[in-house]
């Protein structure tokens, strides 16, 4: 543990306030495979111009561009800052998970077909590119207006809108904040998984914590579930790389000395930091109107080769910042909420959620990797007067690609899934490496982590029947 870091409590960690540091930050952890890169960072995240309260580091954290993944910030409207890095290069990477109205058992009978089929429709890996056509008239109207715009044009049903964090649409976003190679990049990939990381997984429900809630959610002991992990693709790419230019060009004197250049940022309520928020919420919507596509392609799947629906459980975002509202000294603020490899989590009564998840709080959605459980839980009060309302995204590496790569063979992770019979197709054999269960920390751990600080509770785990990855 770096000498700066006392323990506070059972998984909590502090970082007091020195040198540059604006604020505390806190790391909510085990410390047991925490990367001390990823620390600084999060210290680092803490100098920052107008940050409020403390920075998070969530049990998931690992190295990322500037910001750590895993790491939750928020800065005051009035005299903060909103940061390309503090988002990530996906924007709106997320996860979705569907439910299947139907017996397990006819899935499990075709699941090999399924995931054949799946594979067909919706296309896979870096750079895949879609046959849907949209006119960029279409495309503009897609960016503007996110996941609704796609169910107007028959891409799902208007009651799945209910069931995606801000209804699938987040309204301060304007074109002209887009430039025309992100436009280009992204015109063709509405509707594909990408490579890597972005999965579409087949699951079980194989134990169900809070019946209740889970009712409301619509899973039970023994449902298949189908999880779908994808952002933006290269629109939400090209949008990054294009505004941390644009900082790095026209802000030169705001963003001296900062602690690592990675950090780049602009003041929020400057010109260009208004720009890049409106550019980041489009993007912010594709990825919603992209999970919705796919969703339409595994509902064409599940209807053409087991006859069954598809229902929506939720969408969330994990890499976004939003304006939201906290509490904070007595004194209730602005603040833009940085969450990236994080996910929102809402508990009871928050007016910003659906009246169906009023009394629960939102769905939050964790998976682990290919090989292991992943969990679906509920937001809380506590996240809320906490930690801005975060909580983790995933199980988080510990391997880097390029070491997974180095240490671990293709084969034997095929033929060990092959043993715990889940039936995988990858694009690539380097994508099944640097995405190998080995690469990632113990999701049962980060859930246990999460549930036990009261930043989310569990309400159910699945186990994975198929993969599809980039
Ligand atoms: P990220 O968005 O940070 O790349 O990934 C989110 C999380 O997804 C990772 O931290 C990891 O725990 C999880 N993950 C990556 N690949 C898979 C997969 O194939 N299946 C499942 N269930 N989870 C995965
Ligand atoms: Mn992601
Ligand atoms: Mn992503």
């Amino acid at each position: 543990m770096p000498k700066v870091a006392e323990k506070e409590g059972k998984y909590v960690y502090r970082v007091k306030k020195h040198g540059e540091m604006k604020t505390d930050a806190v790391i909510l952890s085990d410390w047991e495979t925490i990367d001390e890169e990823a620390i600084q960072q999060i210290i680092n995240v803490a100098t920052l111009p107008g940050i409020v309260k403390e920075a998070y580091a969530m049990p998931d954290i690992h190295w990322g561009y500037g910001f750590p993944i895993g790491g939750v910030a928020a800065f005051d409207v009035e005299d903060g800052i909103i940061s390309p890095g503090g988002v990530g290069f996906d924007i709106n990477c997320g996860v979705r998970m569907l439910v299947v109205d139907g017996p397990a058992s006819i899935v499990k009978g075709r699941l090999d077909e399924l995931v054949k089929r799946i594979y067909e429709l919706v296309p896979v890996g870096v750079g895949e590119t879609s046959d849907l056509k949209f006119s960029k008239k279409d495309f503009k109207r897609i960016v503007t207006g996110g996941a609704k715009v796609v169910v107007e044009m028959g891409y799902g049903q208007p009651e799945d809108l209910e069931r995606i964090e801000d209804y699938g649409s987040i309204e301060y976003c304007d074109f002209s904040d887009v430039s025309d190679e992100a436009y280009d990049r992204g015109k063709d990939e509405l509707g594909t998984l990408g490579a890597g990381n972005h999965f579409i997984e087949i699951q079980e429900v194989v134990e169900v914590y809070d019946p209740e809630i889970a009712k409301v959610f619509g899973v039970a002991p023994g449902s298949i579930t189908v999880l779908i992990h994808t952002g933006s693709r290269g629109f939400g790419h090209q949008i990054a790389t294009d505004y941390i230019r644009y900082m790095r060009d026209e802000l030169k004197e705001h963003n001296k000395g900062l602690p690592d250049k990675q950090l780049i940022n602009a003041p929020f309520k400057h010109s260009l930091g208004q720009a890049y928020y409106s550019a980041m919420n489009c993007a912010a919507n594709y990825a919603f109107a992209n999970r919705q596509i796919i969703t339409h392609m595994i509902r064409k799947a599940f209807k053409s080769v087991c006859g069954l629906n598809v229902k929506l459980v939720y969408d969330v975002a994990h890499n976004i910042a939003k304006v939201e509202e906290y509490q904070i000294d007595g004194k209730t603020t602005k603040v833009i909420v940085h969450r990236k490899g994080a996910t929102r989590a809402f508990g009871p009564g928050n007016p910003k959620l659906p009246a169906l998840f009023r009394e629960t709080g939102q769905p939050v959605i964790i998976p682990g990797s290919m090989g292991t459980a992943s969990y679906l839980l509920v937001g809380t009060k506590k996240a809320e007067e906490w930690t801005f309302g975060s909580t983790a995204h995933g199980a988080g590496r510990t391997l880097g690609r390029r070491e997974a790569t180095r240490e671990l063979s293709a084969d034997r992770i095929i033929n060990e899934l092959k043993e715990k019979g889940v039936k995988l197709m990858a694009k690539s054999k380097k994508g099944i490496v640097e995405e190998a269960p080995e690469a990632y920390k113990n999701v049962d751990k980060v859930v246990q982590i999460v549930d036990e600080l009261g930043i989310s509770r569990k309400v159910a785990k699945c186990v994975p029947l198929g993969v599809i990855k980039g």
